[in-house]
């Protein structure tokens, strides 16, 4: 649901698979700050098979999660790194 009155910055970011640098997800970013969990609905560009884990090296980089009643990925800090302001 959108605040009225109040505009959040949106930052596009792509987070990679700490071990082997595979592009997992291009995502929406609400404000800045550390990156906990991602919102399903604000992936851009999945590259992952939808099991969590890096395709390539097979990490699990997150988990299943409900925050806000809405389904989200809960990044396990270490796992993956962020690459900001991603432009096209
Ligand atoms: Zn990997």
């Amino acid at each position: 649901m959108p605040v009225k009155g109040k505009k959040i910055k949106i930052f596009k970011i792509s987070i990679h698979c700490k071990v082997c640098n595979q592009l997992l997800y291009v995502y929406q970013k609400e404000g800045p700050g550390l990156l906990v969990k991602c919102y399903a609905d604000r992936i851009i560009e999945d590259h992952t098979n939808g099991d969590l884990k890096c395709p390539s090296c097979g990490q699990l980089f997150a988990r299943h999660a409900i925050m806000h009643c809405r389904p989200v990925h809960k990044i396990i800090q270490g796992k993956v790194y962020i690459k900001g302001h991603v432009k096209k």
